[in-house]
């Protein structure tokens, strides 16, 4: 698009955003989007100067006023925040100050999601109270603020002051008001800001009484104290409601501490709050740094990632597992959420799709919370365009052909051609991947390339590359010692114990602890081709349907025929007890060393721990279940602990291990 056109589009829409936001308390959109679209923006105008318009929303703060209220003229005007949103931008942030200052020490506060007002007192007793506005001219809101319990008519001390901080409403609040305005059929507010927005830019302040609204104060903007965290203290002592959690930081560091902290505890808190403000302490040095036109070069606002954004479903791809299984998924125009960027989630299945009518071209929220893989929560209706038709789902393997056939429990489609490359490109990785044979070097894209090139077609050719070593070896981004690697972990492979062969076969609804399960109960794979299927049903935890699928796997002769050719090749067919082993503090978990364990290596410590099927990763996320801490730990360390992640020091580790026997064995 040509980048004028795009300018004036996105000027536009930003526009539109802000009157439906200010004005009328009732957005459009989620904060997320209006985010990225300003990003775009901002970065868009500083590559082409020549295109940025006067009245860009980039130049200005919130919106004019329009409304019935009496305007007032701040006296000093009232900023935005210039927002980042990752540790990087935090610390490019730093490294600007650092450039017009010495050691800046900084104040992190709480971004309370409400709506900023500005508070006038004469000689201790309160007088007026406005809103932010454009930051220049403000709505006269005196009569609402005055309903607040928080406010004090009167100070301490006899003194003129301008302050301004946040009026919110707490997450309990917002419940009940919404409880209230269901049982009446009246329109739900969406959240807290938009509540306590509307609130306050009522005419009646009975209304504003009854929305029981709350307010911090964070920032007075004419001051002969020295420092930000003073002007703070300076409320406090005079009665005014300031945060509890504003915290001086001596360096960037103890910033992205608190951040980190901030992120694990949001949820306790008993309101919104949408970032972390980061401010430079000293008010010399605030002078020093300035301002834009619209924010203060000494803050900025780092916001936390969005759980729940909107973007387009751009189309519905179908693609097919390794038992034949037909999944839709989501393809969506790219969007930030949680941190990460999303093109792509899953649709489950046809029903899901059908259930909440989603179409193609529609406008969808994604939520990703906590760990969960992002979903597609619903279409938004009210910007579905016109045009858009049901969707219709394939009745033909996206792959083979194949005409799909329904699962017994007609929720799932499925591709009943065991021959289809889709299946066997996709039951070959599962084949070797770690919880199933576990063989290094065979990643994903490894896999596709060999079976395109027909090297891997099917299990046994896995064993057979031995013999093809030289062709190996002159492949792109192969060598001599990724292949001697590769083949080693081939030829270790067949000594696994039975359960992961049962597992890497793919049997319909086998995982890995039914093959676990099995591999134990049976002992050999010989007693259990010939177990009876009532022997299969009386086993707990396998129930009849997987029964029926495991006698029914032993019942083809295909399936029998690559049994046999494996036991040729000379891969293992009996359990090994002992080999894998599990135990709750480690099976399934995810681990992260950081720091030297004294008496025992780190690769020692990875193969105990995949032994009893937990798995080693690189770095420290809410998703890591335990941290293991040695001796001069590094960031992981701390990364953990504002997590909140059990954290397993030298001792704890050698306990665990020496209860389970594993210390004697090395
Ligand atoms: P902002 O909300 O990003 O940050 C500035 C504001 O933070 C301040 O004005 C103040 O009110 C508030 N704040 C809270 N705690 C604070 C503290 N401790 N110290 C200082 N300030 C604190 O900026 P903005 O200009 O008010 O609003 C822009 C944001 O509003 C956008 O980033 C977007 O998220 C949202 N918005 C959304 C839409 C929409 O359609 N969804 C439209 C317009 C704006």
């Amino acid at each position: 698009m040509d980048i004028q056109k795009r300018i004036d589009k996105l000027v536009e829409e930003l526009k539109e955003a802000n009157v439906k936001y200010y004005v009328n308390d009732e957005p459009t959109m989620t904060d997320n989007e209006y985010d990225s679209l300003m990003d775009e923006l901002i970065k868009l105008e500083e590559k082409y100067p020549e295109y940025v318009r006067k009245d860009s929303p980039t130049k200005r703060v919130g919106n004019e006023v329009i409304s019935a209220f009496t305007k007032v003229r701040h006296t000093t005007q009232m900023f935005s925040l210039a927002d980042v949103f990752n540790e990087e931008e935090v610390k490019e942030f730093d490294k600007r100050v650092r450039k017009e200052v010495d050691n800046p020490e900084y104040v992190c506060e709480l971004k309370i999601d409400g709506l900023a007002v500005s508070l006038e007192y004469e000689k201790g007793v309160f007088k007026r109270a406005a809103t932010r506005g454009d930051g220049i001219v403000g709505e006269d809101i005196t009569h609402n603020v005055k309903t607040i319990k928080d406010l004090p008519l009167k100070l301490k001390d006899p003194i003129d002051l301008e302050v301004r901080g946040e009026i919110y409403m707490k997450k309990e609040v917002l419940n009940k008001l919404n409880e209230e305005r269901a049982k009446k059929g009246e329109s739900l507010f969406q959240n807290a800001r938009n509540a306590a927005a509307g609130s306050v830019r009522q005419l009646d302040s009975k209304i504003a009484k009854e929305r029981n609204l709350s307010m911090f104060l964070y920032h007075v903007p004419v001051t002969n104290l020295k420092t930000h965290y003073e002007t703070i203290e300076l409320l406090r002592e005079n009665g005014l409601p300031t945060n509890p959690n504003i915290t001086k930081c001596k360096d960037i560091d103890e910033v992205l501490h608190y951040i980190d902290e901030w992120t694990v505890k949001r949820p306790s808190l008993p309101y919104d709050i949408d970032g972390i403000v980061i401010k430079v302490n000293d008010l010399s040095y605030q002078r020093i740094l300035g301002s834009t036109v619209k924010y203060p070069k000494w803050a900025i606002a780092y916001k936390f990632p969005a759980e729940e954004v909107y973007t387009e479903l751009e189309d519905i791809i179908c693609t097919v597992g390794r038992t034949g299984q037909i999944t839709p998924n989501a393809v969506l125009a790219p969007v930030k959420v949680a941190g990460s960027t999303i093109k792509r989630a899953t649709l489950h299945n046809y029903a899901y799709i059908k259930e909440k009518d989603l179409r193609i071209g529609d406008i969808v929220s994604i939520r990703k919370a906590g760990d969960v893989i992002p979903e597609v929560v619903e279409p938004i209706l009210t910007r579905r365009k016109d045009n858009l038709e049901e969707y219709q789902m394939i009745r033909h393997c996206p792959i083979c052909g194949e005409k799909l056939v329904p699962s017994s429990s007609n929720i799932d489609l499925f591709c009943p051609n065991e021959k289809c490359p889709a299946r066997n490109i996709n039951a070959l990785i599962h084949f070797v991947s770690r919880g199933a044979m576990n063989i290094d070097g065979l990643g994903e894209r490894i896999m596709e390339d060999f079976y395109n090139m027909g090297i891997i077609t099917s299990i046994v050719d896995i064993y057979h590359l031995e013999e093809r070593k030289n062709e190996l070896i002159e492949l792109e981004g192969f060598g001599n010692k990724s292949v001697n690697n590769l083949l080693q972990s081939i030829l270790n492979s067949k000594n696994n114990s039975l359960e992961r062969l049962l597992f890497g076969l793919g049997i319909s609804g086998i995982g890995a602890k039914n093959a676990r399960i099995l591999a134990k109960r049976f002992k050999n794979m010989d007693n259990l081709i010939k177990a009876s299927k009532e022997e299969l049903i009386n086993i707990v935890d396998i129930g009849e349907v997987l029964a029926v699928n495991i006698y029914e796997y032993f019942r083809s002769v295909d399936n029998l025929d690559l049994i046999n050719k494996l036991k040729e090749i000379g891969i293992n067919m009996e359990y090994i007890s002992g080999e894998s082993r599990e135990d709750a503090r480690i099976t399934h978990k995810k681990f992260v060393i950081t720091g030297t364990i004294s008496f025992m290596g780190r690769d020692e410590i990875k193969k105990i721990i995949e032994k009893y099927d937990g798995s080693v990763i690189g770095s420290v996320s809410k998703k890591t279940d335990v941290v293991i801490v040695g001796d001069s730990p590094g960031s992981k360390y701390d990364k953990a602990l504002a997590l909140g992640i059990t954290i397993w020091d030298e001792e704890d580790l050698k306990n665990i291990l020496t209860e389970l026997g594993e210390l004697e064995k090395v």
